[in-house]
């Protein structure tokens, strides 16, 4: 199988170019992959033909390929794209006014075992590459004719996925996607959502380059948390809670606690009074997310009202937030990335 250069750092195209190859080369090829999004070797057209037909013979480009696309009438896009070995991965477009948000898959599947989330039902088949995870951000803009630099761009990692179990790719990922000299975007038009990994919450806080964290949250307590999301009995809620206290946060980041509202079992006053008092002295906000309903997800959706009071009682302490439910109809909301077929289908590529 041809070696993908999508994921290559400058570094890395400089050893597959070779040493007898001028400097420049290694950037001229950087650049189009990464600004000029090309497609395919030979329509780089800074590079020599006799070079293009090298590299051609052992190496592609790597974009994934259009499997499908699912069009929301609330104007929200699900992908389903292609990757080398067969499999599919899921990338949702949101556009909302003049911004987009790109939210892009980590791993086909989840090893995370979260009751209430579809992904969660396939399992890991496997990690992404970093090539394989800014591939996605590439394609969709392309399909849109969008631009980091002239449109309002950001991206959540909370496709399909646990990322901080493929922090290594997924690092190698931001800083291609933030490179100024590449896909452009800004650290902190990235985020990245984790179910609570600790040792790798730590080691994200260390690295130069890195998404804003948000943290799913979506429970009140350590027993309730152990049920919903069963993680938790590795990794306790008290621990997540006291390391989100002591990460190193930019003067400009805030965290984000995400929690996902379960009619009857994790919305009620309690339960947001507890929240509130779990993230008091937090530098934070908090997005509320009506559970997304899926075959199989053995919870209910709370009614307007419930997820009012509960905001109402968590914005006492701190800044709290309803997430609006996108592409419910095409299964491209939150919890629902389970390579889904459904109505709206529209071919593309
Ligand atoms: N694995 C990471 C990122 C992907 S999940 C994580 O769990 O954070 C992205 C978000 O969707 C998480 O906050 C998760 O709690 C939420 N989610 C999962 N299933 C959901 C569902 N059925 N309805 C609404 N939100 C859901
Ligand atoms: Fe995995 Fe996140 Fe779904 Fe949990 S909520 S199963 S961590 S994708």
């Amino acid at each position: 199988m041809a070696q993908a250069l999508l994921g290559m750092e400058l570094a890395d195209l400089r050893e597959v170019l070779g040493a007898d190859q001028p400097g420049f080369r290694a950037r001229q090829l950087y650049d189009a992959l990464y600004r000029g999004r090309a497609a395919d070797v030979s329509s780089i057209t800074t590079l020599p033909r006799e070079l293009k037909e090298r590299l051609a013979a052992a190496h592609s480009v790597g974009l994934p390929q259009a499997a499908a696309r699912y069009d929301s009438n609330d104007g929200t896009r699900r992908y389903l794209l292609g990757l080398d070995d067969g499999r599919t991965v899921e990338t949702v477009l949101m556009p909302e006014g003049e911004r987009y948000t790109v939210c892009i898959s980590s791993q086909v599947g989840c090893p995370v075992n979260c009751r209430f989330c579809l992904t969660a039902l396939m399992g890991l088949e496997r990690n992404l590459t970093a090539g394989e995870i800014v591939g996605q951000v590439l394609f969709v803009l392309r399909d849109n004719s969008l631009h980091a630099d002239v449109n309002t761009l950001n991206i959540v990692m909370m496709g399909q996925g646990e990322p901080l179990l493929n922090l290594d790719e997924v690092l190698k990922a931001t800083r291609i996607l933030t490179d100024k000299d590449g896909v452009g975007f800004a650290e902190r038009r990235i985020t990245v959502s984790t179910s609570g990994i600790l040792p790798k919450i730590e080691e994200l806080g260390r690295a130069a380059v890195r998404p804003k964290l948000a943290i799913s949250l979506n429970a009140s307590t350590e027993e309730q948390r152990r049920e919903l999301m069963p993680i938790t009995k590795k990794y306790h809620l008290a621990d997540l809670i006291a390391m989100c206290r002591r990460y190193p946060l930019r003067s400009w980041e805030k965290l984000t606690f995400e929690y996902v509202l379960l009619a009857g079992v994790n919305d009620t006053d309690a339960d947001a009074r507890r929240v509130a008092k779990m993230l008091a002295n937090i530098d934070c906000k908090v997005n509320l997310i009506a559970l997304n309903p899926g075959p199989g997800i053995p919870y209910g959706t709370p009614t307007a009202e419930r997820v009012s009071s509960f905001q109402a009682i968590v914005r006492r302490s701190v800044p709290c937030f309803v997430r609006k439910p996108r592409g419910r109809d095409v299964y491209a909301a939150c919890g629902q990335l389970k390579r889904m077929e459904s109505a709206g289908l529209v071919k593309i590529g």
